[in-house]
């Protein structure tokens, strides 16, 4: 078989629309191999197989792969070049329309991708909804969203990405991948991150949409004092009765607060709009 990614055994024209930066570095391939720590047990999903650089590979150690693709053309060869592959079966689609629930039953799956850049987002909030299906995710991503990600309080890149990524997922930066790594070359730096999906922090919150909004509207105006950002979503008394009770300042800034202060935040909130909602209906 050949699983070699400078001789992928047909020729092609990458386009820039479906992301299509070939792996052909095989100390990176094998680094994303090891990194997700494969056994002949795991079920892989792996998003954009394009010419197979990590697929037959992780096909000849795992007990199934599927595989999605969206490039028919891609779709068609890999099928060609890995038809004797029992263990692995290629689905031709757009990932962001799989509905991951289909996978429900198997064991905790693992998750693989060197994303496409222009689905890194969709596909981060597609996975964020599907954690519970995961036992590790290895993405290759932009660098520059990665640093985001896995950044942490106090510093410039933290953001509202890094505060609901790090609600759902322990997340580890890996290693940073150059742009010598692919063919065609992409024009900036790619790192590997790891998922792994956490219950500790998601389990304390009241109502995911709205601690999904205080994280946002906090981030809204990155100058601004929390009690300023925070009046793009809600009310003045809301605001500072719920500071109160959470015990934060509203003169802090978003970029100075953990995950966990977030969350006290927010079901502070929760429990305040509760609490009026009630006092209303007893009218
Ligand atoms: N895994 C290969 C590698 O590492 O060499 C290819 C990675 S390349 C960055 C991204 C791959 O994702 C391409 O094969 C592209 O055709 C595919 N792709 C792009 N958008 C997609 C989507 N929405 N759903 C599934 N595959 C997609």
């Amino acid at each position: 078989m050949n699983t070699d990614p400078n001789n992928p055994g047909f020729s092609f024209r990458p386009t820039k629309k479906l992301g299509q930066n070939f792996l052909t570095d095989k100390t990176v391939i094998n680094r994303i191999l090891d990194s997700a720590a494969l056994d002949s047990k795991d079920v892989v999903i792996e998003v954009g197989p394009g010419k197979g650089a990590l697929t037959g590979r992780i096909a000849t150690i795992v007990k199934n792969v599927y595989a999605i693709e969206k490039d028919n053309f891609l779709f068609g060869e890999l099928n060609n070049k890995y038809a004797s592959l029992s263990n692995l079966t290629l689905i031709n689609e757009d990932a962001l329309r799989t509905d991951f629930k289909t996978f429900e039953g198997n064991p905790k799956i693992k998750f693989i991708a060197n994303l496409p850049y222009n689905i890194t987002s969709p596909m981060l909030s597609r996975l964020t909804e599907n954690r519970d299906l995961f036992s590790n995710i290895i993405i290759m991503i932009q660098k520059e969203v990665g640093d985001r990600i896995a950044s942490e309080p106090g510093n410039k890149t933290y953001g509202s990405l890094s505060v609901l990524i790090q609600t759902f997922f322990n997340v580890t930066r890996l290693f940073t991948v150059p742009p010598g790594s692919f063919k065609p070359k992409p024009k900036v730096d790619s790192v590997v991150i790891k998922l792994v999906p956490t219950q500790t922090h998601c389990d304390l919150i009241k109502d995911i949409n709205l601690y999904s909004r205080v994280v946002k509207s906090s981030f809204s105006s990155r100058r601004k004092m929390i009690n300023n950002s925070l009046k793009s979503e809600f009310n003045k008394e809301e605001i500072e009765i719920s500071l109160s009770n959470s015990e934060i300042s509203g003169k802090r800034r978003a970029e100075t607060m953990e995950v966990s202060e977030f969350i006290r935040l927010a079901n502070n909130i929760y429990e305040l709009q509760q609490s009026t909602s009630s006092d209303n209906s007893s009218f």
